[in-house]
């Protein structure tokens, strides 16, 4: 056996800090094979308890190295309707591959490369079987991984479902915040159409709170709402020189290059403007993934983060994809201000440096301002992405909806139950900024507790402790 696993090709760096496409080329038939052997085929695999959609990994695995490449998109399709997606964007280090065995000795099995090796040899994208047709419909709010998993499921399941979407395009964050170099447009979209064929319906532009309340979605006669509407809302850090121009939030800043298609400049009807310098405030994936957007638009980027490399909760590859590419990392320091010129422009950010304190509520080391250590730099565009929240706009039109810390909504953790009869909620919505397969997790769990529920109406699904 390989003790390293297989690595796919990149796109050289040179040539992708100038465009948008693809960086990973993903496994070679040839490898996945060698890949896929390299699984000891557990009897009592620990990797499958690492994945919230619970996919039969050791079967799948088998498939590939069996080059039964249908069947094992079978297998996966079974658990996940969106396998193109997780296997991309997943954080598998810490989901089903961080329990692999193998890991303990060697490196882990590439369980998130497989995934996607199986999903991409699809080309035909076989709709799963669908049972029999039921009479309760069910109304899912947002079309994020969460929704999509609920609506998949319950319509799989035989229920009719509509998504009520607000943007003008479905998908949530996978649409408009992921940039096209992680995960092509491409695989989204034939994964969702993946999802309309097996009979959901997904209406954009409808915003749920605003242009029609979920008092009116059930009176159009849906039995029991799911909702997955993220948590989209930018936070600041509420320092001055934050209204100058030029400075984003980092959702803005993404929505308009992957949603509104600003990176294709100049046949952009939307194009954006960038800076010479940059500065992206921030360690997660949003900040890395609008400093991979800025530096392809023509921008020398740095990236002020207030802890070190260490408590950067990005993924690992992307971290290391982004230094490849050059963008620079100033570890330990903290913007106190943004400076501006005459014009109203950014013109410059007062930077402070930090030095690690005690461990804060999030267990990671509180950074702590070390006095006397100002200083400015010159920047022409700042990207700020210290994290979001959830968007009051429809939890505001539900008075009675409980609501906790932030404004996420409040669900049994069992059952996804919200403290109002046939609502569900699940996804960032209830947890806060997550993952895509944290989301897939709870929109499935949802979906199973919305059957029970409409099979017996009787029947209040709530656990002990829920208040
Ligand atoms: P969302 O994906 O936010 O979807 C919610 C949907 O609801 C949106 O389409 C929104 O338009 C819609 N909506 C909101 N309000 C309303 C309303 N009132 N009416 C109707 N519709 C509404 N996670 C990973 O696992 N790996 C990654 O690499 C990763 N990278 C990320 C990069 C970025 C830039 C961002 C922002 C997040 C990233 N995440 C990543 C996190 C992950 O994308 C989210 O945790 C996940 O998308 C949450 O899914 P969701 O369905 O709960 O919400
Ligand atoms: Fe791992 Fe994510 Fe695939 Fe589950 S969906 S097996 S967690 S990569």
């Amino acid at each position: 056996m390989k003790k390293e696993r297989h690595q796919p090709q990149k796109q050289p760096v040179r040539q992708r800090i100038k465009n948008f496409n693809e960086v990973s080329y993903g496994l070679t038939e040839e490898d996945a094979i060698a890949e896929a052997l390299r699984c000891l085929q557990c009897k009592k695999p620990t990797c499958v308890r690492g994945c919230p959609v619970e996919i039969d990994i050791p079967g799948f695995i088998k498939k590939i190295a069996e080059r039964d490449f249908k069947s094992a998109i079978r297998i996966l399709k079974d658990k996940n309707v969106l396998p193109g997606i997780c296997g991309r964007v997943c954080p598998q280090e810490t989901q089903c591959e961080g329990l692999c065995i193998l890991g303990k000795k060697f490196q882990p099995v590439a369980i998130g490369l497989l995934e996607r090796f199986a999903a991409d040899m699809e080309k035909e994208k076989e709709v799963p079987e669908i049972s029999q047709k039921k009479n309760s419909s069910v109304a899912v709010i947002g079309s994020g991984p969460a929704g999509l998993t609920c609506a998949s499921e319950l319509a799989r399941n035989g229920y009719p479902v509509t998504i009520f979407e607000s943007l003008h395009l479905p998908g949530g964050v996978l649409t408009y915040g992921i940039p096209e170099f992680r995960l092509p447009k491409r695989i989204v979209g034939e994964e969702i159409e993946l999802v309309k064929k097996l009979g959901v319906e997904i209406l954009t532009d409808m915003i749920i709170g605003r242009t029609l309340t979920i008092e009116d979605i059930k009176h159009m006669g849906y039995k029991a709402v799911f909702i997955g509407v993220g948590a989209g809302l930018p936070s600041f850090m509420g320092i001055p020189g934050e209204n100058l121009l030029g400075v984003y939030s980092a959702n803005e800043f993404l929505t308009r290059v992957n949603l509104m298609k600003a990176y294709k400049f100049p046949d952009s009807d939307t194009p954006i403007q960038i800076g010479r310098n940059v500065a992206v405030v921030g360690g997660g994936n949003v900040a890395l993934d609008a400093a991979r957007c800025a530096l392809r638009l023509g921008g020398r980027v740095i990236v002020l983060y207030r802890r070190t490399e260490k408590e950067m909760p990005a993924r690992k590859e992307e971290y290391e994809n982004a230094r490849e590419e050059g963008i620079q990392f100033h570890f330990l320091t903290q913007p106190i201000r943004f400076t501006g010129d005459e014009n109203g422009y950014l013109k410059g950010i007062e930077i402070q440096k930090m030095e690690l304190g005690e461990p804060d509520e999030s267990g990671r080391r509180r950074p702590v301002p070390v006095p006397g250590s100002e200083t400015i730099m010159e920047f022409e565009t700042a990207i700020v992405a210290i994290g979001q929240k959830p968007n009051p706009l429809l939890t505001s039109s539900m008075p009675d909806l409980k609501l906790g810390p932030s404004g996420i909504i409040v669900v049994d953790p069992e059952t996804c139950q919200t403290n109002i009869e046939g609502i569900f909620a699940g996804g960032d919505i209830t947890t806060g900024a997550a993952t895509v397969i944290s989301a897939m997790g709870a929109g499935k769990k949802a979906a199973s507790s919305i059957m029970k529920y409409l099979e017996n109406k009787k029947h209040k699904i709530r656990i002990n402790n829920f208040k």
